[in-house]
């Protein structure tokens, strides 16, 4: 039994079911790093996955891991403290954060003996339907992703190539579920991305995604005012502190705990978001249960959920939510709701 808090931490290489593209990168795994906190004999689990479009890397987030001194703070439930403390160390570092901030929140839970939702004074999340990811991809890994996808209620689909429209044509031609689209930034004209928003508004779709790259700041106004379709910023909206940038210029937001340092400031910019009237996504990166398991307990209070990180991967090393026809459902155990399997052949 240790009497002080123990924060430990190890590289884990997250392997993809599928080859994943995007508008911006192709890739078969993301480099993750698994965290621990112990105190008094219970743990608190937490991750730091890292999609190779961002800055963090496993080396980054080691380094500022092997920062983090917690010897000054005697028992953990002081979250805000410590996590304030945890921040001051270094500007950036989101996922390394998060990585933290997740653990320290299931580890709290754990000892008070609560889900996480509670914590946060949540009723228990249900009716959660995710959407399922449809890469760029060819036309037979869509065919074969949109079988696996069948009994979903909603799709993402990823565009931002030269095959926007066949990629939607060809899912029309078999499913008639409605869509979301994320760009990833991938669209350069504002008047072009318009006019194919226009031809998405008659194809259900919901809404789109980072269609411009966010420094195109009065581009994004302008689509956003014009849209038939909502706007969400995803590249373009990291932590708290970046409402100024986007509050004006996108009709919603896509929060995920990579970014915004944890389940600390995502559940603060959900509030804030709330507050300006602005839509909310909550999403994940590819991500093992651990992560999105954690992220669910904030889902009661958002508009769209994009978590399907766990189903994406085929090691995931722990157990938490289910997906049953693109339906979660929560654990009831306490803190985020997950246990780690060891010994992962
Ligand atoms: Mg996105």
């Amino acid at each position: 039994m240790s009497e002080k808090i123990e924060l430990s931490f190890e590289p884990y290489t997250i392997e993809l079911k599928h080859t994943f593209a995007v508008s911006s990168s192709v890739r078969n795994i993301t480099p993750s790093v698994q965290t621990e906190l112990k105190y008094n004999g219970s743990t608190g689990y937490g991750e730091a996955s890292l999609p190779p479009y961002l800055e963090e890397t496993q080396e980054s987030v080691i380094l500022f891991l092997s920062k983090i001194d917690l010897s000054g703070f005697k028992e953990p439930f002081q979250i805000e403290e410590i996590l304030n403390y945890i921040d001051s160390i270094e500007e950036g570092n989101n996922a390394a954060k998060a990585a933290v901030d997740i653990a320290l929140h299931d580890l709290v839970c754990k000892i008070k003996n609560i889900p996480l939702y509670k914590y946060f004074s949540l009723s228990k999340p249900e009716n959660l339907f995710t959407s399922y990811s449809i890469g760029i991809d060819s036309d037979e890994m869509i065919d074969k992703k949109l079988n696996e996808a069948r009994d979903f209620k909603f799709l993402k689909v990823k565009l931002g190539s030269s095959r926007d429209k066949e990629i939607i044509e060809l899912i029309r031609s078999k499913t008639e579920l409605p869509l979301y689209v994320d760009v990833n930034q991938g669209w350069k004209d504002k008047s072009e991305a318009l006019r194919i928003i226009e031809w998405l508004a008659g194809k259900n779709v919901l809404l789109v995604e980072q269609p411009l790259s966010k420094e195109q700041i009065d581009d994004i106004a302008w689509l956003t005012a014009n849209s038939p379709l909502p706007i969400i910023a995803d590249e373009s909206v990291q932590r708290l502190n970046d409402f100024e940038i986007i509050k004006d210029i996108y009709s919603g937001i896509n929060i995920k705990l990579m970014k915004s340092t944890g389940l600390r400031e995502a559940f603060k910019m959900i509030m804030k978001a709330k507050a300006e009237e602005l839509k909310i996504m909550l999403g994940c990166m590819v991500e093992t249960s651990c992560a999105v398991s954690a992220a669910v307990n904030l889902a009661s209070l958002v508009d769209w959920i994009d978590l399907d990180g766990p189903l994406l991967i085929k090691n995931d090393n722990f157990k938490g939510l289910t997906y049953q026809d693109g339906r979660i459902k929560i654990s009831d155990q306490p803190g985020i709701g997950v246990e780690k399997i060891s010994n992962m052949i």
